[in-house]
């Protein structure tokens, strides 16, 4: 018998997957890994197929009749076995609705949009026929009239309604009186396409005639597939010579959204030609090894910076590549796209897909389906890359493995790293992870045993690495005598950068003009509405802001709380630090580099194009520029307030702060001018800051790595975070009593509970907050405990969404 029904997975934060019945017409379809679109509460909506059946569910249980699934999105499943072995895991390890697990690992919705319809009412009817006939009509009421009138018989859609006087405002009043029904409805939205045709490279048959050569050397030559008006353009071959090569096998062709044109990013660059070093071959040539055979392994690069890891990853792509397998490059940062896309790019031509959050939806739909189709066996992208639905996939490689953008902070909270590792395991692949400065806990793994180890110790050409001066702003200001935004150490640096014409960077992880203000008379710092947090000054839009919620106000002229009139600006955000620059070197070319400057892609390229081009003499920017960039003439970084990190109470806050350092001071003198690093700071004794001076990787990481042990901390416990939220203080106390009460008998188990207590940030978004911290040796332990706190809350009905469960959090601030 045929199988009759299907699990859906929704994308709606519940915890199951939804039993549709599969219509006649679909028996012969493949469903499993398809998109579909089924009725959910009373609205179609998209969803993703993962298990057939023919047992009748059982309908009493699910207490509603079985509805059928409406229409199959795609010509062929969106996601292949793996990735639905992946999302369920994802779903399992990090405890989220697996329907939203599922959410991460679709393409974009791009065909569909959400639309409304509206249609009169019985009483809605019956409203219009009593105000037709009245003869006294309040303004109100003539205006109801009005729109009702225009509804006549059928449906209207809300886009139309707007149209009218009153616009979908007046028509949602009349729904809640009753008087109309809104429904939802998914409309196909017409998207532009084109032809794009491409060399099929596994019809081996020998090449029959002087066309199909022109239109392989062509395809070849422009690196890839061609849009078919372009294709006949270039190759002078008509219309109907392509036809006939796509239906015999020889080309292959398929229907893409439309994009612009080609990407003067990428066309005008000459990739360096390096000869790799000792080390280099010797990393890679054990990467070979692993790849020839054929199984799960996983290795740590480390290598320091400028030592050349980039090379050996390109090395360990076209290992993968001539195996015939496929490849993934993950990258913390939207803006590393862009470089190591382009580098890859030049060296594998145009099988090469680009896939990040910054590119519109329609674009990254392209690159997704690019991939899906087996067109781009090579993916470069940020976290969620690691989804990219690769088949036969060979090596995933994750740069500066150890950065925090790595976690997604919303469901589902998965780390792209760890995903990258169990990925690779599940697919028989190779993972290789990069970094100046390990995460302790892969350096611990590297150290058990569990992950290989490479080596690479020393710059390429034996660069030496930039000299760190510290630069105490203690004494500083005793000097002084005033706390200028940029030390005078760090001044008299960069005037002698701009003598000699070399270029300057400066990192201040702070966005925005002053952290806070502040209040003289009662010392409190004007809060955000919604969070417990201080808003920081915007100069630019001239507003307080809050960076977690996004709520803005005016700079009030007096306290809120006390009414006092001396309102004063602390701390030096990017925007001050940029400011003052111009004010100390007013002929200088200053940038700033963060991101309330640059959000796309094309403004990514803009100011790191032009600070690569020597255009910009100083660089100012937040974390967005300490990492991985490659530009050779920087000899001078900066760093303003290098301590900030070490206030938070955090158990990451050192380490933190010494991969911020000492990937920051990785930034100078990587072409052939030598590099120096000055380090502005509070804390000069501190052993972040110390050891990130002295650049001491393993110093560092035996320190560390003593206090974890001790604190019970990872890498030598598995931790989560467990949060109860609601508007309502006294729910989220008594959800979170609740909570305590089902986490205590774990203790024995070998899980110890910390909590409940006020989160670190207390206040978010209007909610109230309280937070447990739960760690265990064992991880299994960690698990038993967190897998039964859904049905403990459904059971006290507390709702889903009041409980975020973070596991192994890279923050506990
Ligand atoms: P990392 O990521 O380890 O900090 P990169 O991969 O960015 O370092 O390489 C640093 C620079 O060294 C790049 O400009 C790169 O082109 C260059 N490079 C890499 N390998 C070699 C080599 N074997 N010889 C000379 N230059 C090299
Ligand atoms: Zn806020």
């Amino acid at each position: 018998m045929m199988p009759r029904y299907c699990e859906v997975a929704l994308p709606v934060p519940l915890r199951s997957t939804f039993t549709y019945a599969v219509p006649a017409a679909f028996d012969n379809e493949q469903l499993v890994g398809r998109r579909v679109v089924v009725p959910f509460r009373n609205r179609p909506m998209i969803g993703v197929a993962l298990e057939l059946s023919s047992h009748t569910p059982d309908t009493v249980r699910l207490k509603a009749p079985i509805k059928e699934i409406v229409e199959l999105m795609d010509p062929v499943p969106a996601l292949p076995p793996k990735l639905i072995e992946l999302g369920q895991w994802i779903s399992r390890y990090y405890l989220a609705p697996i329907g939203e697990a599922f959410r991460a690992l679709l393409p974009p919705e791009i065909e569909l949009r959400h639309d409304r319809e509206y249609s009169l009412t019985e009483a809605g009817r019956r409203y219009l026929q009593e105000l037709a006939s009245s003869d006294e009509k309040t303004d109100v009421e003539s205006a109801e009239l009005d729109m009702l009138r225009r509804f006549g018989e059928g449906t209207v859609a809300s886009s139309r309604v707007d149209h009218w006087p009153g616009g979908d405002a007046a028509a949602m009043k009349l729904v809640r009186l009753g008087y109309l029904v809104a429904r939802e409805v998914l409309r196909r939205r017409k998207t532009r396409t084109q032809r794009i045709v491409a060399w099929n490279a596994a019809n081996r048959a020998p090449i029959a005639s002087a066309a199909e050569e022109k239109i392989r050397e062509v395809l070849m030559s422009t690196r890839g597939p061609l849009p078919l008006g372009l294709l006949i353009e270039k190759t002078g071959k008509s219309r109907a010579v392509i036809e006939r090569l796509v239906e015999g096998g020889r080309l292959i062709s398929w229907e893409e959204p439309l994009t612009p044109g080609e990407d003067p990013w990428e066309t005008d660059f000459v990739p360096p030609s390096n000869v790799l070093n000792a080390e280099q071959k010797q990393a890679l040539a054990e990467i070979w090894r692993w790849l020839v055979a054929g199984e799960f392994a996983a290795g740590l690069l480390h290598g320091v910076t400028g030592s050349g890891k980039t090379e050996v990853y390109l090395g360990a792509i076209e290992a993968a590549l001539s195996r015939g397998k496929t490849a993934i490059v993950l990258v913390p940062e939207i803006a590393l796209t862009l470089w190591v896309g382009r580098l890859v790019r030049a060296r594998f031509g145009a099988g090469v897909a680009v896939l990040h959050s910054g590119l519109p939806d329609i674009e990254r739909a392209r690159e997704w389906w690019r991939v899906r189709h087996g067109d781009a066996p090579i993916v470069v992208g940020t976290r969620s890359a690691v989804f990219a639905p690769l088949e036969n996939l060979g090596l995933v490689i994750v740069d500066e493995e150890q950065e925090s953008a790595y976690k997604q902070e919303e469901t589902p909270r998965y780390n792209g790293r760890d995903t990258a590792v169990y990925r690779a395991r599940l697919e028989g692949a190779v993972v290789l992870l990069g970094s100046a400065t390990p995460s302790l806990e892969t350096y611990h793994n590297a150290r058990a045993g569990k992950y290989h180890l490479l080596e690479l110790t020393s710059r390429v050409e034996n660069r030496p690495l930039a000299e760190v001066r510290i630069v105490d702003l203690r004494e500083e200001f005793r000097r002084e005598h005033r706390a200028a935004p940029v030390s005078a150490a760090l001044r008299a640096a960069i005037a002698s950068r701009l003598k000699e014409r070399t270029q300057a960077m400066v990192l201040i992880n702070r966005r925005g003009y002053s952290w806070s203000l502040l209040c003289r008379s009662c010392g409190a710092f004007v809060q955000c509405e919604n969070c417990s947090i201080a808003l920081t000054y915007h100069k630019s839009r001239q507003r307080l802001e809050c960076h977690y919620c996004g709520y803005f106000s005016r700079p009030p002229k007096q306290c809120p709380k006390c009414q006092g009139e001396y309102m004063y600006f602390v701390g030096e955000g990017a925007e001050r630090v940029e400011e003052y620059l111009h004010e100390q070197f007013p002929i200088a070319r200053i940038a700033r580099f963060d991101r309330d400057i640059v959000r796309t892609k094309h403004e990514y390229q803009q100011v790191l194009g032009a600070y690569a081009k020597g255009e910009i003499d100083i660089l100012v920017g937040t974390q967005m520029v300490a990492k991985g960039h490659d530009f050779q003439r920087v000899t001078l970084v900066g760093v303003v307030s290098a301590d900030l990190a070490l206030g938070r109470p955090d158990f990451r806050a050192a380490e933190r702060t010494f991969q911020l350092l000492t990937q920051v001071a990785g930034r100078a003198g990587r072409g052939e001018l030598s590099g120096e690093v000055l380090v502005e700071t509070y804390y000069p004794e501190h052993y972040a800051i110390q050891l990130a001076a002295q650049q001491d990787y393993p110093s560092f990481y035996e320190k560390e790595a003593h206090f974890r042990r001790m604190l019970h901390y990872p890498p030598f416990v598995a931790l989560a975070s467990v949060l109860a939220r609601d508007r309502k203080i006294e729910n989220a106390i008594r959800w979170s009593r609740a909570l305590g009460d089902y986490f205590m008998p774990f203790e024995k188990q070998g899980v110890k509970i910390l909590g409940p207590a006020a989160a670190p940030l207390a206040r978010l978004r209007r909610e109230y907050r309280f937070q447990f911290v739960l760690k265990s040796p064992r991880r299994s332990s960690l698990g038993r405990a967190l897998n039964g706190c859904f049905d403990f809350c459904v059971a006290k009905h507390i709702p889903d969404s009041a409980v975020i469960v973070d596991v192994d959090p890279t923050s506990l601030a």
